[in-house]
């Protein structure tokens, strides 16, 4: 980090700055120059709170030079995090990863009816939310503990991993049992308590941007996770809030892109949450392959118009079978193929 002081900050002023960088244990080098000095800190491990020094007298701004993040960052690991799960599925190597599934549990046969789907096509991770965090506190909470065991009885039958939503610390516990990825919902990005407590379990996880998170704020969740101990961690794209309600939101392509290059953990899209629109579901899925992401999650259900949530935007099994082979046939050009069992 640079401390740049006012150009008539006095010698004492800067000697009040070198100290307190100091009192951290940390090396300051002032440079002094022809309109007003810098002062260097060197010698820090982790990140150091700019807010420290802002506010002492004679200080004119702060400027971090590495990024706040350090172990999500390129710079701490330049190979990429690769994670595998239990029935052999590598998120984040060479091949690409299909997540399918609906919204919500609903019930053992509306599961087992997707999953099959899932299955067949050629996708290797089912999604299912039991606990679900809904907008409206009237609109259907999912099956709770329920779900989590028709999901676990899904994977027994299918052999395909299961990912799934914890809303908070208790329910991370119960969840990190019976699921193979734990998901943090886009409005849980940043539930602090949570995210350790993820961090704790060690469970793979995969974090959801929030809709007003800046790439930064979520990279800095991620952060939370690792820095607890739990390296295994999935950054997911699910759509930004923009200004037009033409779609649910806006699917930051270029975010998929630049955190691929800023980070080391896999990068997976949510197509489905990123448009709201089941028309436009799979041009951005196959977006999502094209732009970089290791990986989709996408919302298919035996009969869309019965789903008890996000129906609108849910796949039809026949449109679920035939994206699977686009983004196939995308992750081929990209010399990379798709994850099978
Ligand atoms: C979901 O995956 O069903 C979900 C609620 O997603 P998000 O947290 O991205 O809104
Ligand atoms: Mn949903």
């Amino acid at each position: 980090m640079l401390i740049v002081m006012e150009h008539d900050a006095t010698e004492p002023q800067i000697e009040r700055v070198c100290s307190a960088i100091r009192s951290l244990g940390l090396d300051a080098r002032p440079m002094p120059g022809a309109e007003r000095t810098a002062i260097g800190i060197v010698g820090n491990e982790r990140p150091v709170d700019p807010a420290r020094f802002a506010g002492l007298p004679g200080v004119r701004q702060t400027l971090s030079v590495s990024a706040p993040y350090k172990q999500v960052s390129r710079e701490w690991r330049r190979e990429d995090t690769v994670i595998e799960l239990a029935n052999g599925t590598r998120i984040g190597g060479r091949q690409v990863v299909v997540m399918g599934g609906p919204c919500a549990v609903e019930s053992e046969q509306q599961l087992f009816a997707a999953a099959e789907v899932v299955a067949g096509a050629g996708a290797t991770v089912l999604r299912g939310g039991a606990f679900k965090p809904r907008t409206s506190p009237y609109a259907f909470q999912g099956l709770g503990v329920e779900g989590l065991e028709l999901l676990a009885k899904a994977r027994d039958r299918f052999g395909l991993a299961v990912v799934t939503e914890a809303m908070d610390p208790e329910g991370a516990r119960v969840v990190a049992d019976f699921a193979d990825i734990v998901q943090i919902g886009a409005r849980n990005m940043q539930n602090y308590a949570l995210l350790r407590e993820v961090g704790r379990l060690g469970r793979p996880v995969m974090l959801k941007r929030g809709m007003s998170a800046t790439v930064k704020e979520w990279l800095l969740a991620a952060e939370y996770i690792l820095a607890e101990g739990n390296p295994h961690v999935m950054l997911c794209e699910r759509g930004i809030r923009g200004f037009d309600d033409a779609t649910r939101n806006v699917l930051d392509v270029g975010s998929i892109a630049l955190v691929k290059r800023l980070s080391h953990l896999p990068v997976i899209g949510d197509p489905s949450h990123a448009t709201g629109v089941r028309d436009l579901v799979v041009p951005a899925a196959r977006a999502s392959i094209a732009a970089g992401a290791d990986g989709v999650i996408v919302e298919t259900h035996p009969n869309p118009a019965e789903a008890l949530s996000d129906g609108q935007q849910a796949l039809p099994p026949e449109r679920f079978t035939s994206m699977v082979g686009e983004l196939r046939a995308i992750a081929e050009v990209l010399g990379r193929g798709l994850v099978g069992l």
